[in-house]
């Protein structure tokens, strides 16, 4: 058997604070703390003994911890805890709390051993390392949005476009809808970047962005710049009329913006070809042919003289 002397010197030296709260008297005071308790919290034993250790919360009870403590308590079973804590000057530590209860020989609940441990800068440094990762998850985000807008604009860019067609594509290949493609050119846009200037151009461009976006229906449509001053529409789920109806529309709405045009040859304001494809996908064709498609309307488009809209069919590769 150990002399009982050590044992009591082993409690005193020892860095983690312990706290013995007698079970027996009401409101379970503490009958014993040892210097570590006394470095740890500030308290003296004076301070402590004959107090609940709640006094070491404060005023912070709204601490989902307590719960687990009370029901510990209550149920003389050992729990260990992670808490905020209060020094005697005020100052705030985390508290890794175990409990453990001692029972007597007719297995009667007498006593709680308490072991507290500063844990603060471990907690710190987790808080400070959970900062870190959310604001890390923002920024990629961040990243992974500008990564797929145009500076100019503000709308898609053709990266994002060349990902997402092909994503469509493969949705409707499988649930059989189909898929119209749009792709918007302005007319004679060399002329009237050589006679207004190119930041004329820009604002022309940004316009004409923007009309095409008001003009979208629902979520899954979107436009994307495609390239100088070109756009691709993308809407799923149309008929061929419909498609057509809805070319027409865009293509009066630029009209209809009356950006002055002086140097156009066939009007006086800025227009707009428009080629597309409506196409229900099919095994044996690709994503690649329906753009390729539309691209040609476009051109045909621009060769039976412009401000019109053309549309193709897609037809399949053998
Ligand atoms: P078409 O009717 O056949 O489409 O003739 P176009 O003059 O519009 O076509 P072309 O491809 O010859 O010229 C496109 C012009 O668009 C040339 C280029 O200077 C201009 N452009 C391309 N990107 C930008 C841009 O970001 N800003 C401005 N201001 N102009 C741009
Ligand atoms: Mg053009
Ligand atoms: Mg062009």
């Amino acid at each position: 058997m150990i002399d009982s002397t050590i044992i009591k010197q082993a409690v005193n030296d020892s860095r983690d604070g312990i706290s013995i709260a007698d079970m027996r008297q009401d409101d379970f005071p503490l009958i014993f703390v040892n210097a570590a308790f006394e470095r740890l919290t500030g308290y003296t034993a004076v301070d402590a003994l004959g107090k609940n250790c709640r006094f070491l919360c404060g005023n912070d009870r709204n601490q989902p911890e307590l719960a687990l403590i009370r029901g510990a308590l209550f149920n003389g079973e050992f729990c260990l805890v992670t808490l905020r804590n209060y020094r005697k000057d005020g100052s705030m530590f985390w508290n890794e709390l175990s409990l453990s209860p001692v029972h007597d020989q007719s297995g009667a609940l007498t006593h709680f051993i308490g072991m507290q441990r500063d844990v603060s800068s471990r907690i710190l440094l987790i808080h400070r390392l959970r900062q870190q990762k959310e604001e890390l998850q923002s920024d990629n985000e961040h990243l992974r949005i500008l990564n797929n807008l145009d500076p100019l604009t503000g709308i898609f860019n053709r990266r994002y476009f060349d990902n997402q067609h092909k994503i469509q594509w493969n949705i409707a290949l499988r649930s059989h809808l189909s898929l119209s493609l749009f792709i918007v050119d302005i007319d004679y846009f060399k002329q009237y970047n050589d006679f207004y200037g190119h930041l004329h151009g820009d604002e022309c461009i940004r316009t004409v962005a923007k009309t095409l976006g008001s003009c979208l229906r629902r979520a899954s449509d979107f436009v994307a710049r495609y390239g100088g001053e070109e756009f691709v529409i993308l809407v799923c789920n149309i008929t061929e009329l419909q498609s057509d109806v809805f070319a027409e529309q865009l293509r009066l709405r630029i009209e209809s913006l009356n950006i002055a045009h002086a140097k156009s040859p066939i009007t006086d304001c800025i227009t707009v070809s428009i080629g597309y494809c409506t196409f229900t996908p099919q095994l044996g064709m690709s994503s690649r042919d329906f753009v390729a498609t539309a691209d040609e309307a476009l051109y045909t488009a621009k060769s039976s003289g412009r401000n019109c809209v053309i549309s193709r069919r897609c037809e399949t590769q053998t």
